[in-house]
């Protein structure tokens, strides 16, 4: 991250970025959501990242510990499965960077722990049309940037691979989570939860490129 601003603040300044850039999606993220599910994706994601942006009001500590501590409160205020899976997501990237360094390497080494978590908890495979299917293009991609470049760099390279992952969920059909009951009727929509996890990586693409 940037050596003019703390990673801590990096953190901060990202939740509440996501937090402004769901809130504008919410009503979108929602719809998605009631194509196949019940329509409460949007609702879910602004509960999760208003909490996770109220604890890091009183949370000290390194850019680790606030992604942990957000993660957290994300998990106990969202609810459903996005609530207990982006929790996880914030919450193993927090404690696998720990106190640092924050460079390309150990975020890759961070994200690629948190996909793993992810994956496990929520027995998702890519092509099942999750979150997933956002999140692990885009960990592929930043790990196949090199180990020494500059993480708002690598991670703006790999960003096309998380929008181009999301955009394929549309001709896939739901597997887990709510949305795999109602099977075909998921198709020709993109999953909610990929969706929304390209506005938060997209956040963050903004908060490194100016901080
Ligand atoms: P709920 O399904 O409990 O209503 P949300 O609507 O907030 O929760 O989130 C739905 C999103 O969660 C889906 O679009 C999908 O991306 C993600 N999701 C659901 N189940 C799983 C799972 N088992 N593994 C990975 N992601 C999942
Ligand atoms: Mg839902």
């Amino acid at each position: 991250m940037s050596s003019v601003e703390g990673a801590d603040t990096v953190v901060r300044r990202w939740l509440a970025l996501a937090l402004e850039s769901i809130s504008a999606h919410e009503d979108e993220l929602g719809r998605l959501d009631a194509a196949a599910g019940d329509g409460d994706h949007g609702a879910t994601m602004v509960r999760g990242l208003r909490a996770a942006n109220a604890a890091l009001s009183t949370a000290t500590g390194s850019a680790g510990d606030l992604l942990s501590a957000a993660g957290g409160a994300f998990a106990d205020a969202a609810g459903g499965a996005s609530g207990a899976l982006v929790g996880a997501l914030l919450t193993t990237t927090g404690r696998t960077l720990g106190n640092g360094p924050y460079d390309t390497a150990s975020v890759v080494k961070a994200l690629q722990a948190a996909l793993t978590m992810v994956m496990r908890l929520g027995r998702a495979q890519p092509g099942d049309k999750t979150l997933i299917d956002a999140l692990k293009p885009f960990v592929d991609a930043l790990a196949a940037q090199p180990a020494d470049a500059p993480l708002s760099v690598a991670w703006r390279a790999a960003l096309p691979a998380a929008m181009a992952g999301a955009e394929a969920t549309q001709s896939m059909i739901a597997r887990r989570g709510r949305s795999a009951k109602l099977g075909e009727r998921s198709l020709g929509h993109p999953d909610p939860g990929a969706v929304s996890l390209v506005l938060l990586l997209q956040a963050a693409d903004t908060v490194f490129a100016t901080s």
